[in-house]
């Protein structure tokens, strides 16, 4: 059941038609479905139905929003955090701190307090050095702080390299090489209950194969480190299945998705820790915008929407593809390239594509812009914080305010000396 569907010629998002949106809040805006994030959830969970210890904690870098961490809180999700900011948020949309996961590359010393101070389930130690120092600060604050080791397994995730994390030369985690002896070092440390390991490979993953590799490496990895006398209870697989984007995609499905993990992990006997992040959000959203010009092009003709890629960063930033609907379809097409106010030409959402035919004054979407949209916006040239709003059968929610330009100008001052 899709919650994106066109009646009597309109798109509506669940019982509402997007034009009453666009006129009352106005574009752009973020739309969301709570009954497709509810559906997503529990396709995911029903996915790992044959593995039978698991948690279940949504990567909320991908959509933080109060509104749809509340409804994924009454999912049962926890919160995979990535920061400090990220952690007060889970815990304020009412995630329990026991089934918080803090994950990141660089955590500070503060952050690591903040999580012992807010009793969060899971640390997930990025390095050496960082585990020695959250053993120091559990010790001083005479707390036990649960942590895995996140390991790199070098593997190649297939994905845009910008979003690839599990390959050697990435940032992220130790050597699957050196995991147990950096294991052996950490697990003896006061303050510190090392229970397990973790790993994430990359996010848009669209073929089971490298997961699947990566597995079964830290399958191998996790009877080492039991062979050398570690107890291991738990094991994060990470996040990282791919979405549909466009006709064609044809990412693995959830049920696949847990086939293959129940499979490779039979005999484990840990408990499984997943990050869903973009599985979960990524259809869950549309970005509503209005054609403000069609603007003749050398060959095609330019649709100037009024989004713009502070708004919608991905395409920009990883060439990536959103499909493009108008709200009200003619039933005609034209071939055009679809383009935002912002004075880059990299602000470009589409090149030479086929699509319904607009004029001034319409309002389109972009799909598929629940996952890594709102989140990655800015207010570059001085342009509006993008809105968000949360539809829920024939009632919706404004559930982030657009923070208008000057609202950010008044955070800013001139030096006295600048008089
Ligand atoms: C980004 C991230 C995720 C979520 O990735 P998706 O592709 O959105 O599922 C999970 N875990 C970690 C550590 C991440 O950085």
């Amino acid at each position: 059941m899709d919650h994106f569907q066109y009646r009597d010629g309109i798109l509506h998002v669940e019982d509402i038609p997007l034009p009453r949106i666009a006129e009352e809040v106005g574009t752009p805006v973020y739309v969301y479905s709570r009954a497709t994030l509810e559906r997503h959830a529990q396709t995911f969970r029903d996915g790992l139905k044959d593995v039978p210890k698991k948690h279940l904690a949504f990567a909320i870098k991908c959509n933080p929003n109060l509104g749809v961490l509340r409804v994924l809180a009454r999912q049962g999700y926890g919160a995979d955090v990535v920061s400090g900011g990220e952690l007060e948020r889970a815990l304020a949309a009412g995630m329990a701190a026991e089934d918080i996961v803090f994950s990141g590359v660089g955590k500070t010393r503060a952050e690591l307090a903040l999580g012992l101070d807010r009793g969060i389930g899971q640390f997930n130690i990025e390095h050496e050095p960082e585990g020695i120092a959250l053993a120091e600060i559990a010790v001083q604050k005479e707390m036990t702080a649960r942590a895995v080791l996140r390991v790199n397994p070098d593997v190649d995730a297939g994905t845009h390299a910008k979003i690839s994390t599990g390959k050697a030369d990435n940032k992220f985690g130790v050597g699957i090489d050196v995991a147990p002896e950096i294991f052996g070092r950490l697990a003896g440390l006061p303050g510190l209950q090392l229970r397990g390991v973790a790993l994430h490979i990359g996010s848009q993953l669209t073929s089971l194969a490298p997961l699947e590799a990566a597995f079964e490496r830290v399958g191998r990895l996790v009877a080492d480190l039991r062979a050398a006398g570690h107890s291991i209870t738990h094991v994060d697989l990470g996040g990282g299945l791919g979405v549909r984007y466009r006709e064609g995609d044809n990412p693995p499905t959830p049920a696949e998705y847990g086939a293959m993990v129940a499979r490779v992990t039979k005999d484990w006997d840990v408990t499984l820790m997943f990050e869903p992040g973009r599985v979960i959000a990524g259809n869950t959203g549309v970005l509503l915008t209005e054609v403000l010009w069609v603007k003749p092009g050398a060959t095609n003709p330019f649709v100037v929407v009024d989004a713009a890629m502070n708004d919608l960063t991905r395409p920009a930033l990883y060439d990536a593809h959103h499909d493009f609907d108008a709200v009200k379809r003619s039933g005609d097409t034209m071939t055009a390239s679809i383009v935002g106010p912002v004075c880059e030409t990299g602000d470009t959402f589409a090149r030479d594509r086929e699509i319904d035919t607009v004029a001034p004054g319409d309002l389109a979407v972009f799909r598929t812009a629940g996952a890594y949209g709102a989140t990655m916006a800015s207010t570059y040239n001085s342009r509006s914080l993008v809105p968000e709003v949360l539809v829920d059968g024939d009632r919706y929610a404004i559930v982030a305010d657009r923070i208008a330009a000057k609202t950010i100008m008044a955070a800013e001052r001139v030096p006295d000396w600048l008089d």
